[in-house]
């Protein structure tokens, strides 16, 4: 991510920093059986072109990884992700 502000892909210059609340869904109906994968990132928002890049923090980013997009869960979190990630916050 550009800390100058220039967005990569129309190099306007303008790219803000924003704070982020983004709930990453499986894809299709299965993926509808895996929790929500919650993440609270800084995005960056291009005005001109309406890119928005955030970075996923390690810990979602492996889960996004391990867990079968067809549904078949994470077999090494015990609770739905989004439950524990929300005990992490309290
Ligand atoms: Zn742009």
């Amino acid at each position: 991510m550009s800390i100058d502000g220039e967005c990569a892909t129309c190099g306007s210059g303008q790219e803000r920093e924003f704070t982020g609340e983004i709930a990453i869904h499986f894809p299709g109906l299965k993926g509808l059986e895996n929790p929500i994968v919650w993440v609270f990132p800084k995005v960056f928002v291009c005005p001109n072109c309406g890119l928005a890049k955030f970075q996923i923090p390690q810990e979602e980013l492996r889960v996004l990884g391990e867990t079968d997009p067809a549904g078949e869960g994470l077999t090494a979190c015990p609770l739905p992700f989004a439950y524990q990630a929300r005990q992490r916050q309290s």
